[in-house]
Order: structure tokens, then sequence, then C-alpha cells
């Protein structure tokens, strides 16, 4: 399986339109060490000329232009090579990109039923990729099962891949109606996914609550493990004074702490573990920083625009 990072920074990207933090400002008066960012995306590839992406970034048009693997054969009109989208949860940063697949275009879309209710019943929106011929094809993720997926065209032979989702606990966006946010059952609101081929395994998760600790278990058994490296810090947002949440209160794990996402991370985890949906305000993205240092030094990878990982 080949896995790209087409995007690796959380909502907003880096630099940030809005944002004057010493990272931004650092980034864009070319005094700080890092590279700039656009938000998370990843796509992976069970087999030659086959994508699928998990998530759909606001970048997601750019992105794609950006990588020829996704770009449709010239000799095969109307067909392209992205196959479907795994959607984690509902956050606008990870399903507005589904507005940029809107031409015409049918492919499938996995989502809990609560995303789906979110954005086939209460944003209208998203009824624009109905008009595709056949339109896009939803399908249910129902969390803890692990489901075979054929890509050849005899249902007799074993499956390209197996995936399965994961909940991770948190709670739906606030741009949900209050009704849902009320009722809905919370394993729906944010999955991980385990993507499993000939033995191997990813794991991603780039919204990681750090609410149950299921993920632990996880994490221990894949090759690969995209993981939330959205912040530092649990205060790190209110420097910006845009907001006075915190990452834990945001749905994101942070970093650093003793109950952080590096101290939890399992010792005995031994494949590739790469911090991805960075915020701008993140200390690591600075590379020249403590912080970076301190991730580097924990085993930890920083994924970046453009990495692209062989399972
Ligand atoms: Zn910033």
């Amino acid at each position: 399986m080949l896995i790209k990072i087409l995007g690796s920074a959380a909502g907003g990207g880096f630099p940030q339109w809005n944002c004057a933090c010493a990272n931004c400002s650092g980034l864009r008066a070319g005094t700080l060490r890092g590279r700039p960012r656009t938000q998370t995306q990843i796509a992976f590839s069970p087999e030659n000329g086959i994508w699928f992406l998990v998530g759909a970034s606001p970048d997601l048009r750019t992105q794609i232009l950006a990588t020829p693997q996704l770009a449709p054969p010239p000799d095969v009109p109307g067909h392209s090579p992205i196959a479907g989208v795994f959607l984690p949860c509902a956050d606008a940063d990870a399903v507005m990109g589904l507005l940029h697949l809107r031409e015409f275009q049918t492919f499938f879309v996995f989502a809990t039923p609560t995303v789906q209710r979110i954005l086939r019943n209460e944003n209208r929106i998203f009824r624009i990729l109905d008009r595709a011929d056949p339109p896009v094809q939803w399908q249910s993720l129902m969390n803890n099962r692990r489901v075979g997926c054929h890509l050849g065209p005899d249902p007799g032979d074993p499956p390209t891949f197996f995936y399965g989702s994961m909940p991770l606990g948190r709670h739906y966006p606030d741009y949900a109606s209050e009704e849902l946010r009320r009722s809905a059952p919370s394993d729906d609101a944010c999955v991980g996914f385990v993507m499993e081929q000939e033995n191997r395994k990813l794991f991603v998760a780039p919204t990681l609550s750090g609410q149950n600790s299921e993920w632990t278990k996880t994490v221990a058994s894949a090759q690969a493990v995209l993981i939330d490296g959205t912040f530092w810090s649990d205060d790190e947002l209110a420097a910006t004074e845009r907001t006075k949440k915190t990452a834990r209160e945001m749905g994101h794990l942070p970093l650093s702490g003793p109950e952080g996402l590096l101290a939890q991370y399992p010792k005995d985890a031994h494949g590739r573990k790469i911090l991805i949906h960075v915020n701008n305000t993140n200390p690591i993205l600075n590379e020249d920083s403590e912080e970076h240092h301190a991730v580097v030094e924990a085993g930890f990878e920083i994924a970046y625009d453009g990495l692209t990982i062989e399972l």
C-alpha cells in the first residue's frame, strides 16, 4: 500500500490567513525554519491506479492538482483514480473538500450514520454530490468491524484490502443541530481508521480526543500510524486571543504533559509514528525549537505535504 500525505496542517493551514502567532509571523517573514503546510489530507493506494482519500480537506482541489497520480488518465474519459473518501468526522476541515469533488463524478463516501445525517439531511449543500450519474454512493461505517474491499473484477477473489473504524470519543461539530448533538450516539462523532493489506496495518487518527484508550492497542500493532499532532499544550490557543478553548475542549489530546500523547503512546509500538494535523500554533513546526527536537527524539516523525509512505 502506498500512502501520500497531501496536507499535514490542522484547520487553517500553516500559515493561517488571520493568524500572527510566532509561527505564522515567522514563516511569513522567512525567519522561522519550517515548511508551509496545507490542511490535513491523506490518500492511500491499495492497488496501482486506485486511490482512496481519508478526509476531504478545504484544500483538496490544489492538493489533487499537486499529485500527478490522482489525475484522470487521458485515455479513459470521465474516470478518476479516486475511488472513495473515508470521513473520520464531520468537522468542517474534514468534509469541505467534498464540494471540490462535485463535478458530476461518482465515488464512494464512507462515514458513520450520524456523520451522514449531518451532511445529507442537515446541510443541503452536500446534495450537490447526488447529481452525478450514478450519484455518489454513501456507505455506512459500523465501528469495530473489519470489512473486506474488493477492487478486482471477480467477487470470488480475496479482498484487495480491509478497512475498519473505531470510536475515538469526542463531540459533534458546533454547526450540527442542537437536537443531533444532544441525541446522536457519541461513538459516531469521530473515528480512527485501520487499513490493512497483506498483514500490514495503517492506523489513521488525525483527531484523537484521548477520551478512551482503545487507540493504544491498535497503535501497538500497526506498521504505520498517522496520529493527532494538533497541539503541543492544552492552553496553546489562548495566546492567539481568538478563543479561550483548550486543546482538550476542542477534542485534541495535546502532545505534552503527564497525560499527553507522548506520555501515553505505548512503548512497545514499533511501527512508524507520524504526527499529522499540526496546528499552526504548535511549536514543533519550528524546526529549531526545543519541542521539535523533543518529538524527534521520542521517535516521532512530523508529517509534511508530499510525504510518501510505503507500507
Ligand atoms: Zn498561527
